[in-house]
């Protein structure tokens, strides 16, 4: 056991970055899950031959054992920058093709190196078992090697100016590190197919902790447009639920929510038409921003309806809200710019832990009493009548 790990201790901290990446990325595109996967089954499929030497001794097979492996080596190898640069590249387009067959050419250039020992009556009476695979040609192995390099390289470079990050940058200086120190590390005997191995690794770290970042990033940010209304700039439904599903595990916040509907709006869309309508929803919804705090949700809930979540505050707050929808009123009343005169309802509630679940009910049943009697009007829930 202490022998197998010792022996294999690269491509063993290599699976354990593949788990982890998958740990931390389980929601990869398609394309790419699919290349990871292919990707740690060529990797296991090579630990496999390469350790299946060390189990035989027996050079017929070895040499066969041994050849499959380092073909496997350079599938895996290949495999992996087919994932690093999985989504970048549309295989639909012929361009992207001939990248894709230029990457994979050193597969079949170390195929041909490993197996080229059958091309030769050369007799082999002595394979170290931790030297690189020895046939006439395999010195062919380091020019895919280099190639791979190159590559790579291309990629940090090609990310480097798409992100203009200089971590990039810091990226490649050090693979360049790793593989010379793999070198030299080799040069002395010591474990010779250290360097390939190393490169893979950088490629790996690579891929785990900047360019993941760089996609979880763009994730992030396509998640909180998706939780943004497009006409007001204020969060949607989604977003509204979003924050409820958080702010009900904050037991002991308390917590105000404003509801809000616009009063006869219908007309006006049906009078002045719909761009009209529009112009109306950007206005209120520019007049609750500047209302409330920084710190409070303004979400448009669906059409003409808004609704307000506000956190860390005090019970006097009803007073507050209420001369802040008068206001509101006001200004809608008295408009400066063209736009009909409108008005707004309000519904006003308070929780004491958390966004509890009737804390909806409570508010949308105030805005109800207030559509019911006055409209233009804000009411408290705890104040309705009986
Ligand atoms: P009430 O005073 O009872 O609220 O009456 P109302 O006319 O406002 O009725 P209601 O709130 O039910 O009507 C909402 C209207 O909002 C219906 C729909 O045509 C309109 N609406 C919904 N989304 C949009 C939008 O994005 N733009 C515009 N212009 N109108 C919208
Ligand atoms: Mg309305």
């Amino acid at each position: 056991m202490t022998e197998f790990i010792s022996n294999n201790f690269i491509p063993i901290i290599g699976i354990l970055m593949m788990l982890a990446i998958i740990a931390k990325n389980n929601r990869l595109p398609k394309l790419r899950r699919i290349y990871f996967y292919l990707t740690l089954a060529s990797f296991a499929l090579s630990l496999f031959f390469r350790n299946a030497d060390y189990i035989t001794s027996n050079y017929e097979t070895f040499t066969v054992r041994r050849a499959v492996y380092s073909a496997f080596g350079y599938v895996f190898r290949t495999l992996l920058i087919y994932f690093t640069l999985g989504t970048d590249l549309d295989l639909s387009k012929p361009k992207t093709r001939k990248i894709y067959i230029l990457i994979g050419l050193p597969i079949l250039v170390t195929i041909f190196a490993a197996f080229s020992v059958f091309f030769t009556d050369k007799v082999y009476s002595f394979v170290p078992p931790n030297s690189f695979f020895a046939g006439p040609y395999s010195w062919l192995n380091y020019v895919s090697l280099v190639f791979y390099l190159f590559v790579f390289i291309y990629i940090a470079a090609k990310d480097f100016i798409k992100y203009k990050n200089h971590r990039h940058g810091t990226m490649i200086s050090a693979v360049l590190a790793l593989m010379i120190f793999a070198m030299l590390f080799e040069k002395f005997g010591y474990r010779a197919f250290m360097c390939e191995n190393a490169m893979t690794m950088a490629l790996m770290l690579y891929l785990i902790f900047f360019q993941n970042n760089d996609f979880q990033h763009q994730r992030r940010s396509l998640e909180h447009k998706a939780r943004i209304d497009a006409l007001t700039g204020l969060y949607n439904r989604t977003g509204y639920n979003y924050l409820v599903e958080a702010l009900s595990k904050e037991k002991d916040l308390m917590i105000g929510l404003l509801v809000l509907d616009i009063d006869n709006f219908k007309s006006i869309n049906d009078t002045y038409g719909h761009e009209t309508g529009d112009v109306i929803l950007k206005k209120v919804a520019d007049l609750l921003k500047v209302a409330f705090r920084s710190t409070d949700y303004v979400i448009r809930h669906g059409g003409d309806e808004f609704a307000v979540i506000m956190v860390g505050i005090t019970d006097n707050l009803a007073f507050v809200v209420k001369n802040k929808i008068e206001s509101l009123n006001v200004q809608l009343e008295n408009p400066i710019d063209n736009v009909p005169k409108t008005s707004v309802s309000a519904g006003l509630a308070f929780s004491e832990n958390g966004f509890t679940s009737d804390l909806f009910n409570r508010a949308d049943k105030a805005l109800y009493h207030v559509k019911e009697t006055t409209r233009r009007d804000c009411a408290l829930y705890e104040e309705l009548p009986e």
